[in-house]
């Protein structure tokens, strides 16, 4: 499945759980079954581990569909980077989704300095460019953050080898997208 057709089946998706009409597509025994012996998921998401963002859920997808990647503020480390790198060369997945949210708890905890403990810091510093960069623009600073964030990561996925061969060779495509707390929708900003 080429990247534009991907990314249009997501949107579609979205559509229907923000109007009501999930129709939880390959949600069945059967499509385990069929599936029980290898799988082309059409795209990878990377998105936040936020409870309220699934994206099975909010894309209305199911098993087999959607190789998904989630941590704290979505940012990239070099696990997550061969993950992707997995799904594009092993799997034939052709898009890649960047997916952040409004009011993300890791972003908001890098504006703040939160008092961190254990690991944490390790998520703020990757989010910390991010939040430099939103400091510069006009109106609410989590908001600005939460979209730089979400570009920076795209931009550091597509510069990021073998990624960006992958790109130049229209093997992949990478968005960047938020999703919105209060209506479910998806907005594609990257
Ligand atoms: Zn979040």
């Amino acid at each position: 499945m080429n990247a534009n057709h991907a990314l249009e089946k997501l949107i579609a998706g979205n559509q229907r759980y923000v109007t009501g009409q999930l129709v939880h597509h390959h949600q069945s025994g059967g499509r385990m079954r069929a599936i029980a012996t290898g799988q082309h998921p059409f795209a990878v998401i990377l998105g936040c581990a936020d409870s309220r963002v699934p994206p099975e859920i909010i894309f209305d997808h199911g098993l087999g569909d959607l190789f998904v990647i989630r941590v704290a503020g979505n940012i990239l480390d070099d696990a997550i980077l061969g993950s992707i790198e997995y799904a594009v060369e092993e799997l034939g997945t052709s898009l890649v989704v960047v997916l952040g949210h409004e009011r993300c708890g890791a972003v908001a905890a890098t504006i703040k300095h939160a008092k961190i403990s254990g690991h944490i810091s390790t998520l703020l510093n990757a989010i910390q460019p991010a939040v430099d960069r939103a400091k510069n623009e006009l109106g609410d600073l989590l908001d600005n953050a939460v979209r730089a964030n979400i570009k920076l990561v795209v931009k550091q996925l597509k510069s990021s080898m073998p990624v960006a061969e992958f790109v130049q060779h229209d093997r992949l495509k990478v968005v960047g997208a938020q999703y919105n707390l209060d209506r479910g929708a998806v907005e594609i900003i990257a």
